[in-house]
C-alpha cells in the first residue's frame, strides 16, 4: 500500500498534479507512486519520450498529449524494433510497423527514433552459452551502441521460446526486447542530465487483471534524481491507464487517425504479428496469410522441444483447432507484409475514417 503525504493524497484526488512528482532531493523515490493520475503538469517536464508501439493505445496517448495542448517540440517517439536490424526481414514483428511509426510522427511533427538488441528476438532466442548482445540506440546524434560489460555479465543460454507468464523472467522478450533496451537508453544519453523527463506508455487497466494493477504516475527505473552527477528526475506516466476501448476508437476518430495495418485484419492489439499470446484463430490466420513466416517459428519450435503455449500444444496444434480470419481489406493485407508504409495517416475525403475489423475483438494478440 503507497504512504503518501496529505498533500500527495490530495493530489491523488484531482487528476493533475502541479509541478513536479517528487521533489528532486534524496528520499526514497520507491514510494513517490499514484495510482491514479489522469493528467500531470505538462510544463513541469523538458522532454516527454513517448514508447510508441505503432498500435492505437500508443499512438492514443501522444493524441492525449496533443488535446492537453503540448508544446511537441518537447515530445520524442520511441520504437523498440523487436526483430532488430540485423537480418533481412522480420522473424517476429510486422514488416510495415517501423515506417509506419516514422510516417505516423512525421504527420504529428514529432521525431521517432529506434532502438534494439542486436539481432532482436531470434539473436536472444537461439542465445547458447553467450552474454547478451549490445543494445543499440539511435540518438538525436547519431547511433550509439550499448556494449555489455564482458566480466560481469553471465553467459547463458535460451534456445526456447519466451513462455507465457506475467513473469518477465519468463516471458524474457518484453524484458529483454522492449524495457531493457529502454532503460539503458534513458541512462545513456547525457542529454537527459539534469533535466525533468517524462516517460509514456499506453498500457490500460481494462486489459488485463495485471495490468489494472499498474501504478499510473511512478518514477522510471531510470530515474536518477538524487544521483549528484546525473540529477536525471524521470517519470513514468500512463496517459489512458483508465481509458476504456471505446475511448481510444473515439480518440482517434476525433483526430482522423485511420486504423493500424493488424485492426484492419481483425486483430484486436497491435502487438508482435506472432505473439507469443496469440489465440488459436490467430494461428490459424497467420499460417493461412503468412505461411513462410508461420512455418519458420513452426520449425524452431519443434527444433526446441519446447511450445510456445502452455497447454504444450505446437502452433501449428494450435492453428488446427481454428478457422482464419476472413479479411476483406486486400490493401492492408498487402500493407502488412511490405515494409514501406504507404496506406494514409490521415482520413480524409478519398479514405474515410471507419471502425476496423479487428476493434472490440477478443482474439487474444498481444502480452498482458
Ligand atoms: S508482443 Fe508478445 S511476442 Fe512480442 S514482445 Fe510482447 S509478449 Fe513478446
Amino acid at each position: 500500500m503507497r504512504t503518501g503525504t496529505f498533500q500527495e493524497d490530495f493530489f491523488h484526488d484531482t487528476q493533475v498534479i502541479p509541478g513536479l512528482l517528487t521533489s528532486t532531493g534524496a528520499g526514497d523515490i520507491s514510494e513517490r507512486v499514484f495510482s491514479n493520475v489522469d493528467m500531470v503538469d505538462l510544463d513541469a517536464y523538458d522532454k516527454v519520450v513517448a514508447f510508441l508501439s505503432g498500435g492505437k493505445d500508443s499512438v492514443s496517448m501522444i493524441l492525449k498529449l496533443i488535446d492537453a495542448g503540448i508544446d511537441l517540440s518537447k515530445v520524442e517517439a520511441w520504437h523498440h524494433s523487436v526483430d532488430g536490424r540485423e537480418s533481412d526481414g522480420n522473424f517476429m514483428d510486422w514488416p510495415c510497423v517501423e515506417d509506419y511509426c516514422v510516417k505516423l510522427c512525421e504527420a504529428l511533427g514529432i521525431p521517432v527514433y529506434f532502438s534494439w538488441l542486436k539481432g532482436g528476438f531470434k539473436g536472444e532466442m537461439l542465445k547458447e552459452n553467450a552474454i547478451s548482445q549490445p543494445h543499440i540506440i539511435e540518438t538525436p546524434t547519431g547511433i550509439k551502441v550499448l556494449e555489455r560489460n564482458a566480466k560481469s555479465s553471465k553467459k547463458a543460454t535460451r534456445l526456447m521460446f519466451p513462455q507465457q507468464s506475467a513473469s518477465l523472467a519468463t516471458r524474457w522478450c518484453s524484458s529483454a526486447l522492449k524495457i531493457d533496451v529502454a532503460r539503458r537508453g534513458l541512462s545513456n544519453q547525457d542529454r537527459f542530465n539534469h533535466s525533468n523527463i517524462l516517460v509514456i506508455s499506453g498500457e490500460r487497466r481494462e486489459e488485463s487483471a495485471n495490468r489494472a494493477k499498474y501504478y499510473q504516475l511512478e518514477p522510471h527505473r531510470s530515474d536518477a534524481r538524487v544521483a549528484k552527477r546525473t540529477q536525471r528526475h524521470i517519470d513514468h506516466w500512463r496517459p489512458v491507464l483508465n481509458w476504456s476501448e471505446a475511448d481510444v476508437w473515439t480518440s482517434m476518430e476525433k483526430h482522423g487517425i485511420l486504423a493500424p495495418v493488424p485492426y484492419r485484419l481483425g486483430l484486436g492489439r497491435s502487438s508482435c504479428q506472432f505473439c507469443i499470446f496469440s489465440s488459436d484463430r490467430i494461428w490459424a490466420t497467420m499460417r493461412h496469410y503468412f505461411p513462410t513466416r508461420f512455418q519458420e517459428i513452426a520449425d524452431l519450435e519443434n527444433r526446441f522441444g519446447v511450445t510456445i503455449n502452455r497447454s504444450k500444444l505446437s502452433v501449428s496444434q494450435l492453428a488446427d483447432n481454428a478457422k482464419p480470419i476472413e479479411v476483406d481489406d486486400p490493401s492492408a493485407l498487402a500493407q502488412a507484409m511490405s515494409t514501406e508504409y504507404t496506406l494514409p495517416i490521415f482520413a480524409d475525403s478519398d479514405n474515410p475514417w471507419f471502425e476496423p475489423m479487428g476493434a472490440f475483438s477478443s482474439e487474444s494478440c498481444g502480452s498482458y
